[in-house]
């Protein structure tokens, strides 16, 4: 039996992710399973799948979650330090799909640990790209992408190799606002951003899709994950989402993943790794299908993407300056203080600020040095949203 721990367990990755394994219980045991203000979610599926110990992330819940939890086997547990020790327990396999920078040090415990790591949490390749990859070079375990462009990436990889990789093109549906008009986007509204075009996903990716923030912090998991030059990895809009990825060599080849939007493909492949077994996802019709479309990206909607770009020139600390900034942007966006087109303004602001203290980015990178640039980043974020209030 496979030990498998599922951190950010009642998430949309985490439902999909529940709902593979439940399928072949004799195959897995369930060390742990952590999730946020769900507790009605966390406990039902704790019980389900007999997890060792359930963990929330707020420990004001904890009291929930064990009266939930009640009469059953499963141990509770609750805040930041639960999550950490819950991800170090034993495991084969451990799926990160915490949303945010939260996702970074559990994420780093389960590796420590030895467990191969199904990474759906691309703020941690972001935030720390070296330091994750050199955690897991060290416990001498793997990290399998769960991002759908990065798994796609990743299985037109077998059995090439990196140095005949001319470019690496990831797909972007080009989210809720691609057909409208720029001026538009000034005044759209959080549950018209909140809706995606192709795919089923937690709120705030969804909002990342509408601004192409979630393609930006791509174009960095890209970077990061793949070691490959930034002028390397391009961004091109297709509608359809059925073409996940694609990696061109050097022989002018282009390999392709299609495949339908459903995330249950790429956390299947990685849970399954090295193997690939049936999964119950839908197989394309391509006569159906009819057409592909692509298009460039437009950079005067996307502003995000150049953002990105300069992000990945800089290196050092400045993605998890860029990640914080944007995750406090998104929190104002959705709280009603800000517009839709302000969130790559704020991000922009404190990219400029955090680069007139080139000591603040060239520190070491540890966990250490990562948290407090992220914590920095989002009261700078505060900041400049308060000026920008009063402008
Ligand atoms: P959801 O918002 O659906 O789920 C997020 C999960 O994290 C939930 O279990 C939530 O708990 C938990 N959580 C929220 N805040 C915290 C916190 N501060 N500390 C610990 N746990 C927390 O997100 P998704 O499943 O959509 O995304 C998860 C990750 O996967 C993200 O990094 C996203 O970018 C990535 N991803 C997602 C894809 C998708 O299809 N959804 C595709 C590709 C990547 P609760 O809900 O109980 O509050
Ligand atoms: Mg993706």
């Amino acid at each position: 039996m496979r030990r498998v721990s599922i951190l950010g367990a009642t998430g949309s990755i985490g439902q999909n992710t529940i709902d593979l394994i439940s399928r072949a219980p004799d195959e897995f045991r369930v060390v742990a399973l952590s999730g946020g203000g769900n507790i009605a979610q966390l406990a039902r599926d704790a019980r389900a799948l007999r997890a060792e110990i359930a963990v929330t992330a707020y420990p004001e819940r904890l009291q929930d979650l064990r009266d939930a939890l009640a009469g059953s086997d499963v141990r509770a547990a609750a805040g930041p330090e639960a999550l950490v020790e819950a991800a170090s327990r034993p495991a084969d396999w451990v799926m990160s799909a915490i949303v945010g920078a939260a996702g970074l040090a559990p994420g780093l415990a389960a590796l420590q640990q030895g467990a191969t790591l199904a990474l759906a949490n691309k703020e941690s390749l972001v935030c720390a790209g070296a330091l994750v990859l050199d955690t897991a070079r060290r416990a001498g375990t793997r990290i399998l992408p769960v991002d759908s462009e990065h798994s796609a990436v990743f299985q037109a990889l077998i059995g090439e190799e990196i140095d005949a990789v001319e470019r690496i093109v990831i797909t972007a549906s080009g989210g809720a606002f691609r057909d409208w008009p720029l001026e538009a986007l000034r005044s759209a509204t959080l549950a018209e951003a909140s809706s995606h075009p192709n795919w089923d996903m937690g709120q705030r990716i969804t909002i990342d899709s509408a601004s192409m923030f979630n393609k930006a912090l791509e174009l960095i998991e890209t970077k990061e994950f793949f070691a490959v030059q930034p002028d390397q990895i391009e961004v091109i809009v297709h509608p359809e989402s059925l073409i996940h990825a694609l990696v061109g060599f050097r022989d002018g080849a282009l390999m392709a993943h299609v495949g339908p939007p459903d995330m249950r493909h790429a956390i299947g492949f990685a849970l399954n790794w090295p193997d690939r077994r049936d999964l119950p996802v839908e197989r394309l019709d391509l006569a159906q299908v009819g057409q592909l479309n692509f298009r460039a990206p437009d950079d005067r909607r996307y502003p995000a993407l150049n953002l990105a770009r300069a992000v990945m020139r800089r290196g050092g600390l400045s993605g998890a300056v860029f990640n914080g900034a944007k995750e406090r942007a998104l929190d104002a966006f959705i709280a009603g203080t800000i517009g839709f087109l302000d969130m790559a303004a704020v991000v922009e602001e404190v990219l400029t600020r955090f680069e007139a203290q080139a000591d603040l980015m060239d520190a070491e990178m540890t966990l250490e040095t990562v948290t407090r640039t992220d914590h920095l980043a989002r009261t700078w974020a505060d900041s400049v949203m308060a000026e920008r209030a009063g402008r």
